[in-house]
């Protein structure tokens, strides 16, 4: 799966997210300049039956998660795969999978941001998968729908998660467009 969105928008500034993705060396998969960008997706478990309409809309549209990506260059979805279900033991088991195919970069779906609950193991799978298996994580995927944030912005562990400080861009996206992915 491609994508390219429509309109132009720097990824550098959509980067709050606190992932600054160290660009991955050669060896594992650099991506070379006018080749696409390769992502794999894992989404929670929960919603495991999801087709994944949302995410790849929000892709297309180069929205929540993938304003990171320049709108002219390319984005290949190389893995997409669920957690397996609390606590999530088949994040484990996907990246190799994801590695072998030539992920570069791992999305976290923001069904594991926003739910309820949110994700208790979202921080401990970054930094697993950024630390054991050295590709940058971006916390998001599609943009939060509007009911889902008004009702988490109420809710005090939500707030306790610290969610900005992981999926910073997800927080800020125009009330248009999450009123749009309700
Ligand atoms: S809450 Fe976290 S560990 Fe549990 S099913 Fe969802 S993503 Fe997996």
């Amino acid at each position: 799966m491609t994508g390219t969105g429509r309109s132009p928008k720097g990824g550098s500034k959509r980067d709050g997210a606190g992932v600054k993705p160290a660009p991955p060396s050669r060896a594992s998969g650099e991506k070379a300049k006018g080749t696409a960008t390769r992502i794999a997706i894992i989404i929670c478990g929960r919603y495991g039956a999801c087709g994944g309409g949302k995410c790849l809309r929000a892709l297309r549209e180069r929205k929540g998660g993938f304003a990171r990506y320049p709108a002219g260059e390319s984005v290949e979805v190389v893995g997409y795969a669920q957690c397996g279900g609390c606590p999530g033991g088949n994040v484990e088991g996907v990246l190799p999978e994801f590695k072998r195919n030539g992920a570069q970069v791992v999305h976290l779906a923001t069904g594991l941001v926003v739910g309820y609950p949110p994700c208790p193991h979202l921080r401990k799978f970054k930094t697993y998968i950024e630390t054991v298996h050295g590709l940058p994580v971006v916390v998001g995927t599609h943009p939060i729908p509007s009911t889902y944030m008004d009702a988490h912005r109420r809710l005090p562990f939500w707030k306790d998660a610290r969610m900005e400080e992981m999926a910073g861009p997800l927080m800020e996206e125009a009330r248009s467009v999450t009123d749009d992915y309700c």
